[in-house]
């Protein structure tokens, strides 16, 4: 017994140490992909919990999702308990949404997209005169697009030369020419689709990483493919599970947490990083991964150093203000998402990314995780989750634009449901750009990084790995593959191969 225990303190001495800066998505499944292969893993995190981006947030019986509020590609984080020797189901359940999302145009047409793709096609053929077929096709278009596309954008590293010799990098290389990345999304569905209610339905998905839809490759209606095709989920007890499932699995695999500490330098010896300073203590360790923006980590805790291009005044992915309300009524003509789309879309994306103003009429995009958690609000009431697409911080007086922006929120949800939604608001709080800069440390409170806005922009996005340190490493949703919970995911299964490949 004795000697079995000597044996494991020896093995713990000749651990080596890994430092994850940062408790996002990219961080945890981080921390869990290196404690599983052996390392002694750190996570230091400025926050009070887990979870950055995705957060909750209580008062009184409501509770809301904070960021996030829907999961495409689940299988992503069921990897990390598989790989973990866990079975998923014991940490993380999560129920595909049907309806996937209510729609509702400036004209009054509003229609139910359904879950089966076929319905959701019928259904909008119906309403607004889509053809079926065409939906269909499109989608399907998409999903080989993204089968070709997926190995090489999303699921490795196209910075490290040596890739370009695996089989499915050829693969893709040969069929570049289909990925659609030579007409913008609004060019392709504009030409693709015969009605206006599709274009701008089809057109929204470019949001899903806080893009211009007018100016963003087509190769990204990839998105629409997945959440029609592949489904949309949440988890069971909401957004904010996926975040505990993961804590708790890092919990187990030995993984040590410090909160309320926020990285304040990188060390560093030629080209080695030595680990991290963080409340004027030094942490030192093998190799580090940053799981923060990456703009911010040059800005702020490597500010001498030379910055690369990647983070270099690129354009940035919009933010949004979200208002979370208690609302004291049902509203039986919502669903768990809800869109009350703008009169014009184009003129909506001009002012967000070109004028960097709020649109007077925009679109609205309604989250009620009740209908589906009651557990969410008291009985009788819904947790209403309320958000607007906006720019990034660049200085605008969000004091001011939050009180404009709840009042054309207002007007809008009164002017579509007939009703006087502020007299049933029982409890209320709010998020701006700057308030997501300062819980997340997210660049200027943009949402996912830079913006997808140019043919170039996936080549532009910061790689997982750092030119200059041998063992830095990079993960989260401002780096490659890009932003959202899966592609966060992406990118630490692609920052766990380069320490596997670094480590041989
Ligand atoms: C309102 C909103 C809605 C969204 N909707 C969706 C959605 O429906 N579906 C979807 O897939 N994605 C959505 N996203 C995007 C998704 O939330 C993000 O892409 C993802 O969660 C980012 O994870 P990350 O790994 O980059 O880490 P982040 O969540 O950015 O976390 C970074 C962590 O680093 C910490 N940190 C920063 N600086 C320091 C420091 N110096 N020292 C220590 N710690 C530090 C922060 O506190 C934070 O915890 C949404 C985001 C928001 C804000």
């Amino acid at each position: 017994m004795f000697n079995k225990y000597k044996k494991k303190l020896n093995k713990n001495k000749n651990m080596q140490k890994a430092i994850v800066i940062g408790a996002g998505i990219g961080g945890l499944a981080s921390a869990i992909r290196m404690a599983a292969k052996g390392f002694q893993v750190t996570v230091i995190e400025q926050a009070e919990k887990p979870g950055g981006k995705i957060g909750e947030f209580r008062q009184g019986a409501y509770r809301w999702d904070t960021g996030p509020s829907l999961l495409t590609l689940p299988e992503l984080a069921r990897e990390l308990f598989t790989l973990a020797g866990e079975n998923p189901d014991d940490y993380l359940q999560v129920e595909q949404i049907d309806p996937i999302c209510n729609y509702f145009y400036a004209d009054g047409t509003n229609f139910t997209a359904h879950a089966n793709v076929e319905d959701f096609a019928s259904e909008m053929e119906k309403k607004t005169g889509e053809p079926a077929l065409r939906i269909l096709k499109f989608l399907d278009k998409y999903r080989r697009l993204f089968e070709i596309a997926a190995p090489v954008f999303l699921f490795n590293s196209f910075h490290k030369i040596k890739n370009f010799n695996k089989p499915e990098f050829k693969r893709t290389l040969l069929h570049l020419h289909k990925l659609d990345a030579w007409l913008t999304m609004n060019s392709r569905n504009s030409k693709w689709f015969k009605t206006l209610y599709a274009r701008q339905l089809f057109n929204r998905y470019a949001t899903y990483n806080g893009s211009n839809p007018f100016e963003t490759p087509a190769t990204l209606n990839m998105i629409a493919h997945l959440e029609h095709n592949l489904g949309g989920f949440l988890p069971k007890k909401g957004m904010y599970q996926l975040v505990e499932s993961v804590y708790q699995l890092a919990l187990k695999l030995g993984v040590t947490f410090y909160f309320n500490s926020k990285v304040t330098r990188v060390l560093y010896e030629g080209k080695l990083v030595k680990g991290v300073e963080s409340n004027q203590q030094q942490w030192l360790a093998d190799l580090v991964i940053s799981n923060i923006d990456a703009t911010s980590f040059y800005h702020h805790i490597m500010p001498g150093f030379k910055k690369p291009n990647a983070v270099k005044n690129k354009p940035l992915s919009s933010s949004g203000i979200i208002f979370y309300w208690g609302i004291n009524k049902l509203s039986p003509k919502l669903g768990v998402h809800n869109i009350l789309f703008s009169e014009n879309y184009e003129a909506e994306f001009k002012a967000i990314f070109k004028e960097k103003k709020l649109y007077s009429d925009p679109t609205i995009y309604i989250y009620i995780s009740s209908k589906k958690i009651p557990g969410d609000a008291p009985t009788g009431s819904e947790n209403w989750f309320v958000m607007i697409n906006t720019p990034a911080d660049y200085g605008q007086d969000w004091e001011q634009l939050l009180a404009i922006a709840r009042q054309r929120v207002i007007s809008k949800i009164n002017k579509q449901f007939q009703i006087q939604i502020e007299n049933y608001i029982v409890s209320e709080h709010f998020a701006t750009p700057i308030t997501i800069e300062q819980k997340t440390g997210s660049w200027h409170g943009s949402l996912y990084g830079n913006a997808s806005n140019g043919l170039l922009s996936a080549f532009n996005r910061h790689a997982n790995f750092s030119r200059k340190f041998k063992n830095l490493y990079f993960v989260g949703g401002s780096v490659h593959p890009g932003g959202g919970i899966p592609l966060c995911l992406c990118s630490a299964k692609i920052v766990d191969e380069l320490i596997g490949d670094a480590q041989n």
